[in-house]
């Protein structure tokens, strides 16, 4: 703990008060006084006294005050030594002195002790007087008088004790002291406030007010304001106040003052700063992050909504509308999963820049969420607000170049327009992303502008989801047979379940519209299900009529995740008593990507029943060589968009036979889904695809047109274990 400063000193709340010498002048007697008479004379004086021969040294006369200070009886008092009964040094010297015939006066104060052994803060007073005559004219006696200060003594001692108490109190503190009288002086202050001032501690204790006054305004920002500041509340003595000073250091103090009253008097001020320029600085990052992206540094949802309610306001005044822009990357899961999440950081920061490069400075770019941005375009009617959109899209699509491995990205937009579209950043918000999520649904790579109609369509979703739930509860849903082809032979290997619909009031509903909505409401599980147990029972009549017919399950995302999908599937095979070899589960590239890991546990597990699986509509996704190569898929289903356009376009024909060199290296089989033509047909046998399905052979029938359709057949039990194909047992219809 640092020492007290000198300010607190003794000295520096007031010297004491001086003492003016007191003479006893006694006129000399003609002949020695007597006893009695002396000790009347002492009787009559206020304080202790005595009187002591200076020839003897000793005391000849002495009052009862004396002998009660002194703890003496009277009569002891008579014929003691004078140099005993006050015995300081400087006591000694004086009766030594007086030996010699030197008696000037003595007035001081000092300490006695008595004979019970206390100690007397006393004022002593030692003069010489002349009571007898004495040839030489020297005094023949010496007065001693003492006055008891002991209790002014402990009030001293007890106020000393306050003082240094109170000093160390200023200096446990962590705040900045000073203590100042009526008129500004320095009366008392501790080190920190030095410190946080960066005044010299010099300063300080020569108590040089003028000085240190001025070198605390030159400290300050604003010193004028400062000066205003103080004449205001030395005007109001008994305000408390309190304020913030900037220092030129950057420093921000904050500063409390309040009256020191002592006996209903202002008596001065205490002055206490506190170093806020820590607290501030951590504030002001806290509201930083608490609006800004860590990743990107872009702002976040919060603060874009507080830029989109700001900019909806001044479109009220000066009626420029504006756009919100949410943008998606498509399908960027995979980036994560076959990258690194790391890698993934990059790429998204990356696309931070690229889009930030293409927009207006005025613009606000957020990240809503991992792979979502928001762009604020201020002053944009729909074109204006359409050639921003085009722009991102454009410069998220170029090609990416990250660790010597390239790739190409896309995204999908939504946009809304302020104040026409919604007048909150909330309603903005949701409109711009569900037009994105419709892009999204329509095949992403787009971007499309909210339209009051997508309002209508999400009501239609709930009526529609309304009706499915009734559907299954009241059996309408059935399933038809897509018949799958050999291309060798032309022959039937196996079925596709499909979900037919039939509204009593909206006629056949195509799964492509109440698919995606049972997968949006997570209604898809449950209908999901049904098709699994109806398809598995319906391959198992058939077999049991000696139709032996591998039967394809399409399997939704949702679907395959929910925890007892595997338990499900042995259960509705156990039930059925369908050989699992006879079970096709369609799987989407979407379930690969996400959660990988989970994903390709599960899929053991399904291979370990002996359950076979396919990749339905390959090619639409993201789905890499390297990436397969993990999972115990046995099949790829080429999507339909790939075959419309063979054998003339290019492209197609390009893809479709990469896919079949790739299918090859990783030993898997493959079909083409949609042909319907028999030129298709003709390139795909070329090309080497081992199946196709599609209208040129037959659309989706019910079960009873699929068996006439299809000759009496099957695949023998003991055929499905004698020929191995990839990824589980391999089939092959065998006709009787
Ligand atoms: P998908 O699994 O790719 O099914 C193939 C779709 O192509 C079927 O449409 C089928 O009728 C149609 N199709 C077959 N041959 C041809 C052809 O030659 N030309 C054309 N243009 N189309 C052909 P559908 O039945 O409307 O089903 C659409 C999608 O709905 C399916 O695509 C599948 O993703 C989904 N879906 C159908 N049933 C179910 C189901 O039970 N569960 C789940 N999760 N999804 C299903
Ligand atoms: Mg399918
Ligand atoms: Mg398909």
């Amino acid at each position: 703990m640092s020492k007290p400063a000198p300010s607190l000193a003794r000295g520096a709340l007031g010297p004491r008060r001086p003492r003016t010498a007191r003479v006893v002048r006694v006129a000399p007697m003609a002949a020695a006084p007597s006893e009695p008479l002396l000790d009347a004379l002492l009787a009559g004086m206020p304080g202790a006294a005595w009187l002591v021969d200076l020839a003897q040294q000793q005391v000849v006369a002495a009052n009862a005050a004396a002998a009660t200070l002194l703890a003496r009886p009277l009569a002891q008092l008579h014929g003691a030594s004078a140099a005993a009964l006050s015995a300081s040094l400087e006591d000694l010297a004086w009766w030594d002195a007086a030996r010699a015939g030197a008696t000037a006066p003595l007035l001081s104060d000092t300490v006695m002790t008595t004979v019970d052994g206390r100690q007397l803060h006393v004022t002593r007073s030692i003069r010489a007087v002349a009571l007898q005559p004495r040839p030489d004219g020297a005094a023949s006696h010496a007065l001693v008088t003492l006055t008891d200060r002991s209790a002014e003594q402990r009030t001293e001692t007890e106020r000393e004790a306050l003082l240094s108490e109170l000093q160390a109190t200023l200096e446990a503190t962590a705040d900045g002291i000073l203590v100042t009288d009526p008129g500004g002086k320095l009366r008392a202050f501790n080190r920190r406030f030095s410190e946080m001032w960066g005044l010299p501690l010099a300063l300080l204790q020569k108590h040089d007010d003028v000085a240190v006054h001025a070198w605390m305004a030159r400290s300050l920002a604003d010193p004028e304001g400062y000066r205003q500041r103080l004449r205001t509340l030395d005007q109001a003595t008994l305000l408390v106040a309190s304020d913030r000073l900037t220092l030129l250091s950057g420093k921000v103090l904050e500063r409390v003052t309040r009256p020191l009253v002592s006996a209903g008097r202002p008596q001065g001020r205490v002055w206490s700063f506190r170093d806020l320029t820590e607290r501030l600085a951590a504030q002001e990052r806290i509201q930083t992050l608490s609006c800004t992206d860590a990743m990107t540094g872009l702002a976040n949802r919060v603060r874009l909504s507080e830029q989109v309610e700001a900019a909806l306001v001044r479109s009220r005044t000066d009626g420029q509308a504006l756009a919100l822009l949410v943008v998606d990357l498509d399908r960027f899961r995979h980036i994560n999963d076959s990258l690194g999440h790391e890698t993934g950081d990059r790429v998204l920061m990356d696309v931070a820049q690229r889009i930030q490069r293409c927009l207006r400075q005025d613009d606000v770019m957020a990240r809503l969420s991992g792979d979502q941005f928001a762009v604020l375009v201020h002053v944009a009617d729909a074109a204006a607000a359409e050639a921003a959109a085009r722009r991102v899209l454009n410069v998220v699509a170029q090609p990416c170049n990250l660790d010597s491995v390239q790739f190409t990205l896309t995204c999908s937009g939504g946009v809304a327009l302020g104040p026409s579209h919604g007048r909150t950043a909330d309603e903005l918000l949701r409109h711009a992303e569900a037009a994105m999520r419709a892009v999204k649904l329509a095949g992403r790579a787009n971007y499309r502008l909210h339209q009051a109609r997508d309002q209508v369509d999400r009501r239609s979703h709930m009526t529609l989801d309304h009706a499915m739930r009734q559907a299954l509860v009241s059996g309408r849903f059935r399933l038809h047979y897509q018949p799958q082809v050999r291309l060798a032979d032309g022959r039937v290997v196996g079925a596709e379940a499909l979900l037919r619909w039939r509204d009593p009031e909206m006629g056949d509903v195509p799964p492509s519209r109440f698919i995606p909505v049972a997968e949006e409401s997570g209604f898809i599980v449950p209908i999901g299900d049904w098709v699994l147990s109806q398809a598995v029972r319906q391959a198992a009549l058939w077999r049991a009529k000696g139709l032996a017919m591998p039967i394809a399950v399409n399997v939704s995302a949702l679907q395959f995740q929910q925890a007892q999908f595997v338990d499900r599937v042995a259960a509705v095979l156990a039930v059925s008593g369908l050989p699992p070899a006879l079970l096709e589960l369609e799987l989407t590239e979407t379930i690969l990507v996400h959660d990988a890991d989970d994903a390709l546990q599960r899929l053991h597990a399904l291979a370990r029943l002996g359950v076979r699986m396919s990749i339905d509509d390959f090619g639409t996704g993201y789905s890499s060589l390297a990436y397969l190569k993990r999972f115990p898929i046995g099949k790829l289903k080429i999507d339909r968009s790939f075959v419309s356009g063979l054998p003339g376009d290019e492209s197609d024909a390009g893809i479709v036979r990469a896919i079949l060199q790739m299918a090859r290296a990783l030993d898997m089989r493959v079909i083409a889904e949609g042909v319907e033509t028999e030129a298709q047909r003709q390139f795909l046998h070329d090309a080497g695809c081992h199946e196709f399905q599609g209208y040129l052979f037959a659309p989706a029938l019910d079960a009873l047109s699929f068996e006439q359709r299809v000759p009496a057949g099957g695949v023998p039990d003991g055929a499905l274990a004698a020929v191995p194909g990839p990824g589980g047992p391999g089939i092959r219809l065998v006709r009787d």
